[in-house]
């Protein structure tokens, strides 16, 4: 036997092994971090492990892993596993090409350039669109903000910054902009933040209020990022308004759709991104809603031109055959660049799009499964609104942080908190679309007996107002 075909039967038992763990205790049992060390033997040694040494260290360390695919786990934009995705990301890794030429990557190309022609057809972007696979939703949003920078001045490509550029986006968008406001060389200080309104979507208004005083002071207003899917309310922005503000000032328009850019796959919820044809990039994650394995990032612009010129760069070394159409280096960040485009090719083509858009409504059926059980229970509070896959409420008003933190150490059940203007909540997300109503209602099941049998959870009623 070949050494791979060795292996791969040594992963098919610890698959066996992880399967069989995570339905028997879906939720990992927790190592302390400080004694991590201790408990693992993770060290690197001169001498090589025996083969059964292996085989069982590798199967512990699967065991202690967070289980992020069990029904008890609701903590992250994540969770579940598409299995038909997890095949296709096993054979990117198999064929390990990069996917930066097409002497390299050959039909992986066409791969990745169907999945971001389809998308560009389902947002309406028209024949002059194309895209990339950035490593994730952060990335997204740093390519975007650079052609954005590009777009409004090009010589900022050869001189850096030197204009006085202003760039917005709303006090509940993701926090990669205040990094990559960094990055970019406009700087943290020339962000700013749009107030939202009490659904948590940035306030139009406000918006263009910031832009004509910032025009009034010299500045340039040059990128608005508004968000489909807030990280914390799963709030939408109002794209439609926002674009006929970024139209009339000439201003990028980037829509961060990382968390809930998916509802593109559906009829019923696509209204969400109501005028996102209208926006100049929009991106979204398959390893969130679509439930790919990570990371699986797009990016789409209506104008590719604007990603030649941003990140196109001459390299004989390496672009020696085939033209830009196949040569996916020249609108990448990266040099080597992973297949990330696969997975969610074999996903795509094994369910269609029909089953892309099952996946979507069956997290909106599952939040209102969650809604409707925190509506008729008058121990709830709830915090989150309609059309999102976040529900955020409080239980028999006990502070969420320590409650949320409880559960995780007592290997309960794997769950955030979040907190919106003043108020502080746990935040269940329903992205898991393998789970099933009696799932959702399992989670308040094992919350509630874990609370009866530790009545000394503090309260927050108890701070003074
Ligand atoms: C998750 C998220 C991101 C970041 O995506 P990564 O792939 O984790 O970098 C950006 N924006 C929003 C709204 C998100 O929810």
């Amino acid at each position: 036997m070949s050494n791979i075909t060795k292996d791969l039967s040594l992963f098919n038992e610890l698959v066996e092994i992880l399967i069989n763990e995570e339905s028997k205790s879906p939720v990992a049992e927790r190592i302390d971090a400080s004694k991590l060390y201790d408990t693992i033997d993770l060290s690197l040694d001169h001498s090589p492990m025996i083969d059964e040494e292996f085989k069982s260290l590798l199967s512990t360390i699967l065991v202690s892993t967070p289980k992020t695919a069990t029904n008890l786990f609701f903590n992250q934009l994540f969770g579940g596993r598409q299995s038909k995705a997890v095949l296709g990301d096993l054979l990117a890794v198999l064929l390990n090409n990069s996917m930066y030429t097409y002497k390299v990557a050959g039909p992986q190309v066409g791969i990745e350039q169907e999945i971001i022609r389809k998308s560009c057809d389902l947002v309406g972007y028209g024949s002059q669109s194309n895209g990339t696979f950035p490593t994730g939703g952060s990335m997204s949003n740093y390519m975007a903000l650079v052609m954005a920078r590009d777009a409004k001045d090009p010589s900022s490509r050869l001189d850096g910054v030197t204009e006085p550029m202003v760039i917005y986006t709303s006090k509940e968008s993701h926090y990669s902009n205040a990094k990559n406001a960094s990055f970019v060389g406009i700087g943290r200080n020339n962000i700013r933040y749009i107030e939202a309104d009490s659904y948590g979507r940035m306030i139009p208004e406000k918006l263009e209020q910031q832009i004509k005083e910032d025009i009034e002071n010299g500045g340039i207003p040059t990128y608005v990022n508004a968000t489909a899917g807030t990280t914390v309310l799963g709030a939408f922005d109002p794209v439609d308004k926002i674009a006929d503000i970024t139209e009339k000032y000439n201003i990028w328009l980037h829509i961060d759709g990382a968390y809930c850019g998916s509802v593109l796959f559906s009829e019923k919820y696509k209204h969400l991104l109501k005028g996102v044809e209208r926006s100049n990039s929009f991106s979204y994650n398959a390893h969130k809603m679509l439930g790919t394995p990570l990371t699986c990032s797009i990016i789409l612009v209506k104008d590719k031109r604007h990603l030649y010129n941003s990140f196109s760069n001459d390299a004989d070394y390496l672009y020696q055959t085939d033209g830009d159409d196949f040569n996916l280096g020249k609108t990448s960040f990266q040099c080597g660049r992973r297949n990330d485009a696969l997975k969610f090719w074999t996903l795509w083509k094994s369910i269609g799009t029909n089953g892309l858009k099952k996946i979507v409504e069956k997290q909106f059926d599952l939040a209102n499964v969650a809604l409707n059980y925190i509506k008729n229970n008058s121990d709830y509070t709830l915090y989150s609104f309609d059309d999102s896959i976040s529900i955020c409420f409080n239980y028999k008003d006990i502070d969420p942080t320590v409650l949320c933190t409880a559960l995780y150490e007592h290997q309960i059940t794997v769950v955030g908190f979040g907190s919106f203007k003043e108020n502080t909540f746990v935040r269940l997300v329903t992205i898991n679309a393998n789970n099933e109503q009696q799932d959702i209602l399992n989670f308040f099941n094992v919350l509630e007996e874990f609370v009866a049998k530790n009545p000394k959870l503090s309260r927050i009623k108890e701070k003074s107002m």
